[in-house]
Protein backbone atom coordinates (compact mmCIF):
# COMPACT_ATOMS: atom_id res chain seq x y z
CA UNK A 1 0.00 0.00 0.00
CA UNK A 2 1.68 3.67 -0.90
CA UNK A 3 1.04 6.81 0.09
CA UNK A 4 1.20 8.66 3.45
CA UNK A 5 -0.25 8.66 6.77
CA UNK A 6 -0.38 10.78 9.80
CA UNK A 7 1.64 9.46 13.23
CA UNK A 8 3.28 10.43 15.86
CA UNK A 9 7.07 10.76 16.00
CA UNK A 10 9.33 10.20 19.25
CA UNK A 11 12.31 12.62 18.59
CA UNK A 12 13.51 12.99 22.24
CA UNK A 13 12.84 13.86 25.57
CA UNK A 14 9.33 15.38 25.17
CA UNK A 15 9.71 15.98 21.83
CA UNK A 16 6.44 14.43 20.19
CA UNK A 17 5.93 15.56 16.43
CA UNK A 18 2.14 14.64 14.57
CA UNK A 19 3.72 14.01 11.14
CA UNK A 20 2.61 12.81 7.64
CA UNK A 21 5.12 9.68 7.08
CA UNK A 22 5.33 6.83 4.52
CA UNK A 23 2.45 3.84 5.18
CA UNK A 24 4.69 1.09 5.85
CA UNK A 25 5.12 -1.65 3.76
CA UNK A 26 4.94 -5.07 4.29
CA UNK A 27 7.00 -8.07 3.65
CA UNK A 28 7.43 -11.65 4.23
CA UNK A 29 5.15 -12.66 7.34
CA UNK A 30 4.06 -9.25 8.43
CA UNK A 31 0.84 -7.36 8.81
CA UNK A 32 -0.66 -4.30 8.07
CA UNK A 33 -3.20 -2.82 10.51
CA UNK A 34 -5.40 0.04 10.00
CA UNK A 35 -5.03 1.39 13.81
CA UNK A 36 -8.67 1.62 15.28
CA UNK A 37 -7.96 1.84 18.88
CA UNK A 38 -3.98 2.86 20.77
CA UNK A 39 -3.62 3.20 24.52
CA UNK A 40 -1.59 5.06 26.66
CA UNK A 41 0.54 3.08 29.22
CA UNK A 42 2.81 4.24 31.72
CA UNK A 43 5.31 3.09 29.54
CA UNK A 44 4.73 5.44 27.15
CA UNK A 45 4.80 8.24 29.65
CA UNK A 46 8.29 7.50 30.93
CA UNK A 47 9.31 7.31 27.37
CA UNK A 48 8.27 10.70 26.62
CA UNK A 49 9.85 12.06 29.38
CA UNK A 50 13.06 10.22 29.25
CA UNK A 51 13.06 10.47 25.74
CA UNK A 52 14.24 6.60 24.93
CA UNK A 53 13.57 2.89 26.57
CA UNK A 54 16.94 1.48 26.29
CA UNK A 55 15.69 -1.79 24.83
CA UNK A 56 11.68 -0.95 23.49
CA UNK A 57 12.20 2.18 21.26
CA UNK A 58 15.15 4.70 20.18
CA UNK A 59 13.72 7.89 18.61
CA UNK A 60 13.28 9.10 16.28
CA UNK A 61 10.35 6.53 15.77
CA UNK A 62 7.26 5.75 15.12
CA UNK A 63 5.73 6.11 19.00
CA UNK A 64 2.55 3.66 20.83
CA UNK A 65 2.59 0.20 21.60
CA UNK A 66 -0.77 -0.70 22.65
CA UNK A 67 -3.23 -1.39 20.06
CA UNK A 68 -6.30 -2.95 18.25
CA UNK A 69 -7.52 -2.57 14.90
CA UNK A 70 -8.34 -4.03 11.34
CA UNK A 71 -5.57 -5.97 9.02
CA UNK A 72 -5.11 -3.93 6.11
CA UNK A 73 -2.63 -5.89 3.69
CA UNK A 74 -1.44 -9.36 4.55
CA UNK A 75 2.19 -10.30 3.20
CA UNK A 76 3.24 -13.51 1.52
CA UNK A 77 3.42 -16.41 3.59
CA UNK A 78 0.71 -15.29 6.41
CA UNK A 79 -0.99 -17.93 7.55
CA UNK A 80 -4.57 -17.13 9.81
CA UNK A 81 -4.38 -13.92 8.96
CA UNK A 82 -6.75 -12.12 6.06
CA UNK A 83 -7.93 -8.41 5.35
CA UNK A 84 -10.58 -7.47 6.65
CA UNK A 85 -10.13 -9.41 9.92
CA UNK A 86 -9.93 -7.52 13.90
CA UNK A 87 -6.95 -8.19 15.53
CA UNK A 88 -4.83 -7.21 18.14
CA UNK A 89 -1.18 -6.84 18.20
CA UNK A 90 1.08 -7.10 20.73
CA UNK A 91 3.85 -5.16 21.10
CA UNK A 92 6.59 -7.34 21.60
CA UNK A 93 7.40 -10.87 20.47
CA UNK A 94 9.97 -13.96 22.46
CA UNK A 95 12.79 -15.20 20.19
CA UNK A 96 12.09 -18.64 22.02
CA UNK A 97 15.52 -19.83 21.46
CA UNK A 98 17.22 -18.15 24.34
CA UNK A 99 18.47 -19.60 27.73
CA UNK A 100 15.41 -17.60 29.29
CA UNK A 101 12.96 -18.68 26.67
CA UNK A 102 13.59 -21.74 27.22
CA UNK A 103 12.81 -21.82 31.26
CA UNK A 104 9.57 -20.86 30.21
CA UNK A 105 10.49 -16.66 31.53
CA UNK A 106 9.97 -15.57 27.71
CA UNK A 107 9.50 -11.58 29.51
CA UNK A 108 13.44 -12.25 29.69
CA UNK A 109 14.40 -12.89 26.36
CA UNK A 110 17.50 -12.18 25.44
CA UNK A 111 16.25 -11.32 22.40
CA UNK A 112 12.71 -9.32 22.74
CA UNK A 113 11.17 -7.78 19.31
CA UNK A 114 9.43 -4.76 20.41
CA UNK A 115 6.84 -3.37 17.71
CA UNK A 116 6.32 0.60 17.34
CA UNK A 117 3.91 3.08 16.27
CA UNK A 118 0.59 2.56 17.22
CA UNK A 119 0.18 6.05 17.16
CA UNK A 120 -0.45 6.02 13.47
CA UNK A 121 -3.19 5.43 10.77
CA UNK A 122 -1.32 1.97 10.21
CA UNK A 123 0.85 -0.16 11.99
CA UNK A 124 3.14 -2.73 10.53
CA UNK A 125 3.47 -5.94 12.14
CA UNK A 126 6.81 -8.07 12.04
CA UNK A 127 6.38 -11.58 11.44
CA UNK A 128 7.43 -12.63 14.97
CA UNK A 129 4.70 -10.71 16.47
CA UNK A 130 2.29 -11.90 13.84
CA UNK A 131 3.20 -15.53 14.57
CA UNK A 132 3.50 -14.89 18.22
CA UNK A 133 1.69 -12.42 19.55
CA UNK A 134 -1.20 -11.05 17.01
CA UNK A 135 -4.55 -12.25 18.15
CA UNK A 136 -8.41 -12.67 16.40
CA UNK A 137 -10.94 -10.40 18.60
CA UNK A 138 -13.67 -12.28 19.20
CA UNK A 139 -17.01 -11.00 18.01
CA UNK A 140 -18.02 -10.28 21.20
CA UNK A 141 -15.12 -8.02 22.41
CA UNK A 142 -14.56 -4.34 21.36
CA UNK A 143 -11.47 -3.26 20.09
CA UNK A 144 -11.28 -0.79 23.02
CA UNK A 145 -11.70 -3.84 25.37
CA UNK A 146 -9.34 -6.06 22.98
CA UNK A 147 -6.48 -3.12 23.10
CA UNK A 148 -6.06 -3.66 26.71
CA UNK A 149 -4.77 -7.52 26.31
CA UNK A 150 -1.10 -6.73 26.86
CA UNK A 151 -1.80 -4.97 30.25
CA UNK A 152 -4.22 -7.45 30.98
CA UNK A 153 -1.54 -9.97 30.26
CA UNK A 154 0.88 -8.11 32.85
CA UNK A 155 -2.49 -8.29 35.44
CA UNK A 156 -2.59 -11.98 34.75
CA UNK A 157 0.69 -13.12 35.24
CA UNK A 158 0.75 -10.95 38.57
CA UNK A 159 -1.76 -12.77 39.78
CA UNK A 160 -0.24 -16.25 39.16
CA UNK A 161 2.77 -15.64 40.62
CA UNK A 162 1.60 -13.77 43.93
CA UNK A 163 -0.41 -17.53 44.13
CA UNK A 164 -3.70 -15.64 45.87
CA UNK A 165 -6.63 -17.83 45.08
CA UNK A 166 -10.71 -17.02 45.65
CA UNK A 167 -11.36 -16.76 49.31
CA UNK A 168 -7.70 -14.80 50.57
CA UNK A 169 -8.21 -11.27 51.74
CA UNK A 170 -6.36 -8.10 49.72
CA UNK A 171 -5.76 -5.30 50.17
CA UNK A 172 -4.93 -2.90 46.96
CA UNK A 173 -2.23 0.22 48.20
CA UNK A 174 -2.04 2.35 44.96
CA UNK A 175 -3.98 3.73 42.18
CA UNK A 176 -3.48 2.12 38.87
CA UNK A 177 -2.97 3.45 35.74
CA UNK A 178 -4.68 0.58 33.87
CA UNK A 179 -7.87 0.55 33.83
CA UNK A 180 -8.41 -2.91 33.20
CA UNK A 181 -5.64 -3.70 35.86
CA UNK A 182 -7.77 -1.47 38.22
CA UNK A 183 -10.99 -3.32 37.14
CA UNK A 184 -9.72 -6.66 37.40
CA UNK A 185 -8.27 -5.90 40.80
CA UNK A 186 -11.44 -4.83 41.98
CA UNK A 187 -12.86 -7.39 40.98
CA UNK A 188 -10.96 -10.02 42.07
CA UNK A 189 -11.32 -8.29 45.41
CA UNK A 190 -14.88 -8.47 45.38
CA UNK A 191 -14.59 -12.54 45.97
CA UNK A 192 -10.98 -12.14 47.51
CA UNK A 193 -10.14 -11.58 51.52
CA UNK A 194 -6.51 -11.49 51.50
CA UNK A 195 -4.46 -8.47 52.29
CA UNK A 196 -1.66 -7.28 49.80
CA UNK A 197 0.99 -4.32 50.11
CA UNK A 198 3.15 -2.24 47.65
CA UNK A 199 6.85 -1.91 47.49
CA UNK A 200 7.42 -4.91 45.38
CA UNK A 201 5.99 -5.80 42.55
CA UNK A 202 4.14 -8.65 43.92
CA UNK A 203 4.78 -11.38 46.13
CA UNK A 204 4.31 -13.36 49.11
CA UNK A 205 4.41 -11.44 52.76
CA UNK A 206 5.58 -15.20 54.24
CA UNK A 207 8.89 -14.55 52.31
CA UNK A 208 9.14 -10.43 52.84
CA UNK A 209 8.36 -10.91 56.72
CA UNK A 210 9.55 -7.24 57.51
CA UNK A 211 7.88 -5.82 54.81
CA UNK A 212 6.44 -2.62 55.48
CA UNK A 213 3.34 -3.44 53.75
CA UNK A 214 2.70 -6.53 55.72
CA UNK A 215 3.53 -4.24 58.89
CA UNK A 216 0.86 -2.22 58.21
CA UNK A 217 -1.29 -4.47 57.75
CA UNK A 218 -0.46 -6.19 61.06
CA UNK A 219 -1.22 -2.63 62.49
CA UNK A 220 -4.51 -2.28 60.94
CA UNK A 221 -8.16 -2.22 62.55
CA UNK A 222 -8.19 -5.48 61.45
CA UNK A 223 -5.15 -8.08 62.62
CA UNK A 224 -4.41 -9.91 59.79
CA UNK A 225 -1.13 -10.51 57.98
CA UNK A 226 0.11 -9.88 54.44
CA UNK A 227 0.29 -13.21 52.05
CA UNK A 228 0.28 -11.40 49.31
CA UNK A 229 0.57 -8.05 47.38
CA UNK A 230 1.15 -6.07 44.04
CA UNK A 231 1.92 -2.85 43.50
CA UNK A 232 -0.70 -0.94 41.79
CA UNK A 233 0.30 2.59 40.90
CA UNK A 234 2.14 2.18 37.98
ZN1 LIG B 1 2.24 -0.96 27.62
ZN1 LIG C 1 14.38 -15.51 24.02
Amino acid sequence: MNGKMTAAVLYGKEDLKIEKVPIPRVGDGEVLVKVQVALTCGTDLKVYQRGYHARMIVPPALFGHELAGVIEEVGTGVNGFKKGMRVVALNSAPCQMCFYCSKHQENLCEDLLFNNGAYAEYIRVPKRIVEANMLIIPPNVTVEEAAMTEPLACVLRGLHETGVEIGDTVTILGVCASRSRHRLQRDFCGQARRPSGSGQTHGRARDYPNHKSAQRSRSGTRSFTAEAWMRCSG
